[in-house]
This record gives C-alpha cells, sequence and structure tokens, in this order.
C-alpha cells in the first residue's frame, strides 16, 4: 500500500489560524504571496509527492543504491522522479531570487517539505543535504563562491552533502582530523568521512560536499575545525563539471531503513588529494557548519511529523478494512471499533496534528526572525528560533517512534511483514533520533545553550506565552478544564527550568542526567500549547458559524485527546528530571 496524501485541511487550517500565513507574508514585505497561493502551491507538490514519490518509497527500501565502477547508483526510478522536481522549480522554493529561488516563505517551504518526507523519507534526504548546503555557502560563502555554485544548487542541478563524521568523530566532533593543506588559491583534502548522506549518485552532473577538516596550524578541538567546499568535479573555465576531483564513495552502509538513501563512506585525497575551497573564515568552520546544522535539525524535526503522518494514512486504511469483530448476527466488523484500536489511531492522529502545528510555528518564527521590522523583535524571535530547534528536532523524532510503531501494531502480525509496508515506516523512523545529532546531543543543547546560557529567561517568556494561552481556554465554556491542565504544566514546566537553574552548577552530572526528560517535558507541554490554541480557535469558528464543521468538531476532539493522553507525561517527566543524578550515576561502570 502506497497511498498517500497530503492532510490539507489540517495543514491550511495551522498555516491560516495559529501561523497567521497572510499577516506573516504581509509584515515580510511578500505581496505577492498569500494562503490562496500556498494552497495551490501545495497542491501541485502533492502531485508529485503522491504520485510519483511515494510509489517509489517502497522501490528504494527493497532496490537501495548500489556502488559500482561509476560510483554509486541510485534507486531506479529515482533519477526521473528528482528531474521533475528540478523541473517543476522546487528546488529553489525557498531560496532568495538573487539566487535563482523563489523566495517564498520558510513556513511554506516547510509545508512544502512535508509532503516529499511522506512520500518518500530516503529520497527526500538529498534535497534535505542540498538545503542545508545552500544556507551554509549563503552565510559564510565568499562572493566568488556564491555566484559560482549556488545558482546550479539553489536549481537543483547539483545537490549537495554534509561531511562531519569520522570513524572517531561521531557526537565529538573535536576530534575531526581530515586534513586541509593550502596549495595556491585552494587547498588539498586527505582523510576519510563516514555515514555521508547521498554522498555520491548518478541524478546529477556534480555533487557539491561541505567538508570539515584541520589546516596545518589548526589548534586542537572544536576551535580548530575548518570548513571546505569539495566538488565531486571540478569546474572548468566556463564553470562546467569537468576534471573528476579526488573525492569519492568507497562503500556504501547497509541500514536498518532508509534505504533508499546512499550512505557512504567517502575518501578524500586518495591520490593527488582532493580540491577544496575555504568557506568562511579559517578555524571557524565549525560555526559555519552550525548554520546548516540548525537547519537540517529542524528538517530532520520535519521527518518524525512526516514519516508518522506516512504510517498513520496506511494503519487507518487498515484499520477500516480489516475485519476482527462479530456480531450476534455473525456479521463482521473492522478493528477501527475496538476501544483500544481508536486509542492508537487517536495517537496517531493527535500526535501528528501536534508535530505539524509546532514544526510550522516554529518554522514560521525563522521567517519572523529574518523579516521583523525592528532589531530587537528579530532578536526575540531567533531567541526562539533557537530555543524551538532542540525540541522540534529531539521531541518529534522521539514520538515519531512511539507512532510509527503504533502503526505496526494497528497491522497485527501483516505489520511485522515487509509486503504491507508499514514496517518500512518504524524502520525508516529510527534514524531519526541519531542524525543530525542524537537526541542526547539536541537534549544538551536545551540545557546548555539554550537554558543556562541566557539564564532562562528565553524559557520564560516562552512559559509566559503558554500561560497566556492556558488563561484564554479557562475562559471559555468547554475548555476550561484543559486550560486548567496546560496551566498545570506551565508550572511544571517552570520547576524544571529553575531546578535546572538551581543544580546544574552544584552537582556536574544534574544537567546531563535530567536533559531528556527536560526535552521531553518540554515538548509534551509546546504540543498542549499548540494544540490549545487549535482548540480556542476551532471552538471560535464554530460558535461564529464558520469554517467546516466537520473539520473543526475533530480538531476539539483530538486537542482533548493530545490533553488526556499525551499532555499528562509531562508530570513523569518532570518527577525524573527532579530525581536528578542519584540513582543515574550510582553504579560504577563493571556493576552493569
Ligand atoms: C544513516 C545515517 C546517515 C548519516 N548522515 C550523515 C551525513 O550526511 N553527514 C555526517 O557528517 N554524518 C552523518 N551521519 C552520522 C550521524 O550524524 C552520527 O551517527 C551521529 O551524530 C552520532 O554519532 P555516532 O554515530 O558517532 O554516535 P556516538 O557519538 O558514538 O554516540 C553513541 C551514543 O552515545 C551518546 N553520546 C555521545 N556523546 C554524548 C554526550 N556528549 N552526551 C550524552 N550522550 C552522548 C549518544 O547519544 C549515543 O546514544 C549519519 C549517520 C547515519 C547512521
Amino acid at each position: 500500500m502506497s497511498d498517500y496524501r497530503y492532510p490539507y485541511k489540517d495543514a491550511e487550517f495551522i498555516l491560516d489560524h495559529l501561523v497567521g500565513f497572510d499577516r506573516l507574508c504581509e509584515e515580510a514585505g511578500l505581496e505577492d504571496i498569500n494562503l490562496e497561493l500556498a494552497s495551490a502551491v501545495l497542491e501541485e507538490a502533492n502531485r508529485l509527492g503522491s504520485e510519483v514519490w511515494a510509489p517509489l518509497n517502497v522501490v528504494g527500501d527493497r532496490e537501495g543504491a548500489t556502488l559500482g565502477e561509476e560510483g554509486v547508483r541510485e534507486t531506479p526510478g529515482f533519477k526521473e522522479a528528482y528531474d521533475q522536481y528540478v523541473e517543476g522549480g522546487w528546488a529553489g522554493l525557498g531560496f532568495p531570487e538573487e539566487f535563482g529561488g523563489q523566495g517564498m516563505p520558510k513556513v511554506l517551504f516547510t509545508a512544502v517539505d512535508e509532503i516529499w518526507q511522506s512520500s518518500n523519507l530516503g529520497f527526500s534526504l538529498c534535497s534535505l543535504l542540498t538545503h542545508g548546503a545552500v544556507e551554509a555557502l549563503m552565510a559564510h560563502g565568499s562572493e566568488e563562491l556564491k555566484a559560482t555554485y549556488l545558482p546550479k544548487m539553489v536549481s537543483g542541478e547539483w545537490t549537495g552533502t554534509m561531511n562531519l563524521t569520522e570513524p572517531q568523530a561521531g557526537s565529538d566532533l573535536a576530534a575531526v582530523n581530515c586534513r586541509a593543506v593550502p596549495e595556491g588559491d585552494h587547498y588539498k583534502i586527505y582523510g576519510q568521512k563516514i555515514f555521508i548522506t547521498w554522498g555520491d549518485h548518478q541524478m546529477t552532473d556534480n555533487v557539491i560536499h561541505l567538508v570539515l577538516a584541520r589546516l596545518p596550524d589548526a589548534p586542537a578541538g572544536v576551535k580548530g575545525i575548518s570548513l571546505f567546499l569539495v566538488p565531486k568535479f571540478l569546474l572548468d573555465e566556463n564553470g562546467e563539471p569537468g576534471e573528476r576531483n579526488d573525492a569519492s564513495c568507497i562503500s556504501l552502509e547497509h541500514k536498518l531503513g532508509i534505504h533508499g538513501s546512499p550512505t557512504c563512506v567517502m575518501s578524500f585525497g586518495d591520490g593527488d588529494g582532493a580540491v577544496g575551497y575555504l568557506v568562511g573564515e579559517p578555524h571557524r568552520g565549525l560555526m559555519a557548519m552550525f548554520t546548516m546544522m540548525n537547519d537540517a535539525r529542524q528538517s530532520v524535526g520535519l521527518q518524525g511529523l512526516s514519516v508518522s503522518e506516512r504510517s498513520y494514512q496506511q494503519a487507518l486504511a487498515w484499520a477500516k478494512e480489516r475485519l476482527q469483530g462479530t456480531r450476534s448476527d455473525g456479521s463482521r466488523y473492522p478493528i477501527i471499533d475496538f476501544p483500544d484500536v481508536r486509542r492508537l489511531l487517536l495517537l496517531m492522529k493527535s500526535g501528528t496534528e501536534e508535530m505539524r502545528a509546532l514544526a510550522y510555528l516554529a518554522s514560521a518564527e525563522i521567517d519572523k526572525a529574518h523579516f521583523a521590522a525592528d532589531a530587537d523583535r528579530r532578536a526575540s524571535h531567533m531567541a526562539r528560533v533557537e530555543l524551538f530547534t532542540p525540541i522540534v528536532k529531539g521531541w518529534l523524532t522521539e514520538l515519531s517512534q512511539e507512532l510509527t510503531s503504533h502503526g505496526v501494531q494497528i497491522h497485527g502480525g501483516m505489520g511485522f511483514i515487509e509486503e504491507t509496508g508499514s514496517a518500512q515506516h518504524y524502520r525508516d523512523a529510527r534514524i531519526t533520533t541519531i542524525y543530525e545529532g542524537t537526541t542526547a546531543i539536541q537534549a544538551n543543547d536545551l540545557v546548555g545553550r539554550k537554558t543556562l546560557a541566557n539564564n532562562g529567561e528565553v524559557l520564560a517568556a516562552l512559559l509566559r506565552d503558554i500561560q497566556a494561552t492556558a488563561d484564554n481556554m479557562q475562559a471559555v465554556d468547554g475548555l476550561a478544564d484543559m486550560g486548567t491542565s496546560l496551566a498545570q504544566v506551565v508550572a511544571q514546566g517552570e520547576a524544571a527550568r529553575q531546578w535546572l537553574l538551581d543544580h546544574a552548577g552544584e552537582d556536574r552530572y544534574a544537567a546531563g542526567s535530567a536533559s531528556v526528560n527536560y526535552l521531553m517535558l518540554l515538548g509534551y507541554l509546546c504540543g498542549g500549547w499548540v494544540m490549545g490554541q487549535a482548540a480556542l480557535k476551532a471552538q471560535a469558528l464554530l460558535d461564529a458559524g464558520q469554517g467546516d464543521k466537520g473539520f473543526l468538531e475533530t480538531k476539539r476532539v483530538t486537542a482533548r485527546f493530545y490533553f488526556e493522553h499525551l499532555l499528562p507525561r509531562a508530570s513523569a517527566c518532570l518527577a525524573a528530571v527532579e530525581a536528578g543524578s542519584s540513582s543515574v550515576m550510582a553504579l560504577a561502570p563493571e556493576q552493569f
């Protein structure tokens, strides 16, 4: 089963009523862009995604990429699908017009990205990485590098990769030891990178690698890492791919999921050295790479939503078809009539709805951070973007582990059998909590740079906004009890914030012991916030007799279900935060 359809109604409700899409475009000076145009864009993207990309999802899973004489050969059918994506102008949707992009707001790009990712997670990684590489080059590349490489990358004619990981340097990038040796106007790069997503393929006539390496005079640690652009083919005098560079994929990893995405071991400088060009300043490469990683982290968070949505749509179809109950007259009824199957479906439905709302709102914050009229507002939106990034990455992907597992469970035994395709979503989802920084790394970031570094002020501002939503809910008939619950979880968020401020300095294991539960608590709280806003809006529209009654009544139910079944998990997270490090660090390694 590969039927997939973008959930327009929910997406448009979020864009219109939670994001305030038209107002956002107006404030950004994007006069020609409005919700009507966004809907048309989404409909077109859905056509390509559901008709072309989605049927290739299972093909990618069964016939992953192969490595041959000419390099990596992608899954059959992917090149044709990629060509359609490029011809449709999709690659440049969110990029500035100056480089050939279409200048659409980030939040619309994110909504479209959900379609690509739900349709085919492994395949969509190619454009995800290219997107991050473009962002890094735009922010840190020299004018010459930008003029030479960006137009082709923005159009999708060339793709991009991110080369950080080495066998000894995974989460700890301080251990990177690829070398860069200056030579005239460029550098020669030597070393090996592992796990490089879409490190090679035949879909385009060039691949542009962004590679972390050390200059000869580099200080040790993260402050001695520089960033280099290393093309697969060097450019000739006309700017066209010419001579092959000394950079190639030497093997492909065998993986649990995302088989359609080639994961390459890349070797740089096996012969004369790979020609590379410095991006940004020497020794400041990690900072430049962070531009790419922050972008990619929100996109990977979105993968948590996208793969869960695909899994949900499939589970729902199954639950309506699979007959397992027998009535007294002998007729049979489908499993969707059983309360526990309903519970699983609602966990998936309310879970994906709140993920979508949070991912889109976080993405709209990026637009606001760029477009807000004054510097103070830009700074406060940027602080919110930075706070949201580890929550979107960490929490959405963790939740996707559970939701795609429910997708399998709803299928019963057939979920465990590859034929139905439900298992693929579960396997594909598994990587999302690992790459682009594991959940623990997101949680460290949330605690360290996003909380302790600003004395918890940025979170305090978010908690005030969530409390305001709780107050509004308490004043509305039918939502008051949910408002009270949300206020209680705001208080739990505040207690966790205060606990960290009080304990992180006095116990060196406190922050690391509490961090993932802190992240999960804030995730459930943010989910409650966005579902609370959705419930308020749905109620207001129903009271005014406006909008699609059926959709709005359903939204009220999914919001309530979220408040009854998912939000209460926050209190368990707080208890674990407050337990601190005592039992976590009590055993010596040999006692395990
Ligand atoms: C399919 C796939 C695609 C990938 N694509 C790319 C790519 O395109 N480019 C690229 O550069 N890399 C890529 N990676 C690498 C990926 O980003 C790393 O695997 C990831 O960052 C984790 O590093 P590691 O595997 O070395 O695990 P480790 O760092 O060894 O981590 C092992 C465990 O220890 C924990 N841990 C480590 N450090 C800490 C800490 N400080 N605090 C708490 N816990 C910690 C981790 O959370 C994890 O549970 C990819 C990996 C895979 C599997």
